[in-house]
């Protein structure tokens, strides 16, 4: 079923699906392609239109061993497609499920690769903006690196650029994948250079734990955690290469390194790390897990629909909304008010996970879901048993109580 695309090229089929569109392996003048072709609702929006072809000087210049090439871009009818070189391998999200952790030296092997990449972009004054694995892809024919580690490319440049026009986020939206979002941004300041290395030392954290520091549960709560959390230490690295992670990871943009420093502190940190075995650490806990409960993770697990995959719990920001544990690019995260990045009574403080498999479906899973289940059952008995007896007393106080205050413990509903 090939598909043409401009006069130049052709799709021939399905490499993969993103979030902001699907890609095809297709066919140029110069040879094999990958082609993305942006979702129809972004090709069909005018304004990103212009921008895109605004964009597209920039994106071709950008040349770099460890950035996929963009070759061209093509604005034909209604289509919207990104021409780029073609990698044969994988991503590095498909590596992580497979392998959940990595060694230390691909790890920062790994990371070494991202960071000359980023330094590129960066002198070019590009910031990519959408660090995540999902963005690494792996060149399986390229040359084995330092830790049997194969080459890593940084893809999607310019994309959550193109798809953050000022219609389709007002001021008060975010763009980015919540586990690797700055803190700045989740502050509302617009995003520079250093959002990408947040978002690669969350990325070198999570190769080497098998969890990003600040993931799981609602958007929202990962979203404050970045803002109000400090970054949970994996024992068992030198602590040098512990010091870069955590500068990288810094609240304060100006605080972390540049790429370039990132990558030369972590090409120093090679030789301490040959040989060394992927790390053995458990996945910290979100406190409150009853709200993951409620919002159907186990059900979800019950009909199989999806991989399992660790989750912790955590209590929706957003009163009445489901938690969401994906790792999408959200094109409609709104800024949290400062109240809630504070904290308070729906406070999320993760405390360190005892060893084993909490996965959902799970045995331990289940146990755990009986005990909750059974804390609830009880809680609920309580609370009907101070109803009745304040009811209770309620019937038999004096008749001259004052009137009861009006309840202002409750948040007005979020705007979406
Ligand atoms: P996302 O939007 O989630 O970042 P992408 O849309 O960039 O994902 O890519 C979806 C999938 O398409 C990737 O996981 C990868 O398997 C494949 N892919 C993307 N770009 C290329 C490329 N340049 N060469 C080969 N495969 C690619």
């Amino acid at each position: 079923m090939a598909r043409k695309i401009g006069s130049r090229y052709t799709a021939h089929q399905i490499l993969g699906r993103g979030s902001a569109g699907t890609v095809w392996l297709g066919e140029g003048p110069e040879g094999p392609v990958a082609i993305k072709m942006l979702r129809e609702d972004l090709a069909s929006d005018q304004e990103l239109v212009g921008r895109f072809v605004q964009e597209r000087a920039a994106l071709l210049k950008l040349d770099h061993p460890h950035v996929v090439a963009v070759r061209d871009l093509v604005v034909d009818g209604n289509d919207l497609a990104l021409v780029m070189d073609l990698v044969r391998g994988t991503d590095l999200r498909t590596r992580l499920d497979r392998e959940r952790r990595l060694a230390p030296e691909a790890a920062v092997a790994i990371a070494i690769d991202i960071a000359d990449g980023l330094a590129a972009a960066h002198a070019a004054q590009i910031v990519h903006r959408d660090v995540k694995p999902e963005n690494v892809l792996l060149d399986m024919q390229g040359p084995l690196g330092p830790g049997g580690a194969h080459p890593a490319l940084l893809t999607d440049f310019g994309v959550a650029k193109l798809i953050d026009t000022p219609r389709r986020t007002k001021a008060t939206k975010i763009i980015g994948t919540p586990d690797y979002l700055a803190p700045e941004i989740v502050e509302g300041l617009p995003p520079r250079a250093a959002v990408d290395i947040y978002a690669l030392a969350t990325v070198l954290y999570e190769l080497l734990a098998g969890f990003t520091p600040f993931g799981g549960g609602h958007p929202g709560a990962v979203l404050r955690r970045h803002v109000t959390e400090t970054v949970v230490p994996l024992p068992g690295i030198p602590e040098e290469l512990w010091q870069l992670i955590v500068q990288c990871l810094a609240k304060a943009p100006a605080s972390r390194l540049r790429a370039s420093e990132l990558a030369a502190g972590l090409r120093e940190q090679l030789p301490l790390l040959a040989g060394m075995p992927p790390l053995d650490v458990d996945e910290p806990e979100a406190e409150s897990p009853a709200a993951g409960e409620q919002a159907g993770y186990e059900t979800e697990a019950g009909q199989g629909a999806e991989p399992a995959r660790p989750r912790r719990g955590a209590v929706p920001l957003v009163p009445g909304s489901t938690a969401d544990s994906n790792r999408d690019t959200h094109t409609s995260m709104r800024v949290p008010a400062p109240d809630e990045l504070a904290g308070g009574p729906l406070g999320t403080a993760r405390v360190p996970r005892t060893a084993g498999d909490r996965r959902p479906g799970s045995a331990r899973h289940r146990s755990e879901l009986r005990r909750r289940r059974l804390i609830m059952t009880t809680a609920g008995v309580a609370l009907l048993a101070a109803v009745g007896v304040g009811g209770w007393l309620a019937a038999t106080s004096s008749e001259d109580e004052k009137p009861p205050a009006p309840d202002t413990s409750q948040s007005s509903p979020v705007r979406p």
